[in-house]
């Protein structure tokens, strides 16, 4: 099993995106996938059509350990795809994993428990140092770093490689940057905008051995396709797939 989380430290960088359509194509090429909701904006568990009810347990109530680590898992309307999802509570759980002294590998410890049950585990995680985040990259096998193909984004990605260099260094993360994602990069036909190429030519500088793959680009098309539940290529749009093929054969071949 192999758990790869999205990080990126600042809001709006496309992580749920990259998750949600890398977890539905991972499902449809027969991988059993669980999609882990670890940001209390719950933007995730929405988009794959789960909503917790008051007594269901979440992601919450399997890392404070008041339930099993199954019992917070739910099959979604896609084969193979499975949700463990968060509610607005989600926050909460800070409190409890600082004062746990071992935040950073207690989601790693629950999902070992599950290890038999997927091929993959993909993690969205929310935008912040939080606790969460903390508990997400200590349990990644591999991170996914998506940002805005602009300034705002070419500083995330500063924050978020500094964020992870520290945790290397205090051995609370063990695993590795698989790819550094543009997004909303802007065409204009065929040709890239200069700000895209600009902002991409600067992440090159700051990736060091991270590979920078395939830009998501910016598009109305993956919004119409999030909202009806469906891979782009089902709307005949497979060009615009190819950053999350990358991405699932990149994980598939590690
Ligand atoms: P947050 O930090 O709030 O969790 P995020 O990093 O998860 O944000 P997303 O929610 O994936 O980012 O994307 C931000 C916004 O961009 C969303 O409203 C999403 O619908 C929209 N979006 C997704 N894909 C594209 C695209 N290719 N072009 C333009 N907008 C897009
Ligand atoms: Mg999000």
């Amino acid at each position: 099993m192999k758990i790869c989380s999205a990080i990126s430290l600042s809001g709006g960088q496309g992580k749920t995106t990259t998750v949600f359509f890398t977890a539905l194509l991972l499902a449809q090429q027969g991988k059993k996938v669980l999609a882990v909701d670890a940001d209390p904006q719950a933007n995730l568990t929405f988009y794959l059509g789960h909503e917790v009810q008051p007594d269901e347990p979440s992601l919450f109530e399997v890392l404070t350990k008041q339930v099993e680590v199954e019992d917070g898992v739910y099959g979604t309307q896609y084969e193979n795809l499975f949700v463990m999802p968060a509610d607005r509570g989600l926050f909460k759980v800070s409190d409890f994993l600082s004062s746990s002294g071992a935040g950073a590998f207690i989601l790693k410890q629950r999902l070992r428990k599950i290890h038999d049950m997927f091929d993959v585990v993909l993690i969205d995680v929310q935008p912040s140092r939080s606790q969460i985040c903390l508990s997400a990259v200590g349990a990644s096998d591999h991170v996914l770093i998506p940002v805005e193909a602009n300034v705002k984004g070419v500083n995330s990605l500063v924050d978020t490689l500094d964020f992870l260099n520290e945790q290397a260094e205090l051995e609370a993360f063990t695993g590795s940057v698989l790819g550094i994602i543009p997004f909303r990069d802007r065409w204009v036909g065929n040709t890239q905008t200069l700000e895209g190429r600009q902002n991409i030519a600067a992440m090159k500088e700051f990736a060091g051995e991270a590979p920078i793959l395939a830009s998501i680009r910016e598009s109305e098309k993956f919004k119409n396709a999030i909202r009806q539940g469906k891979l782009l290529s089902e709307l005949d749009q497979p060009d615009l797939q190819y950053p999350f093929e990358q991405i699932v054969e990149a994980l598939t071949h590690e």
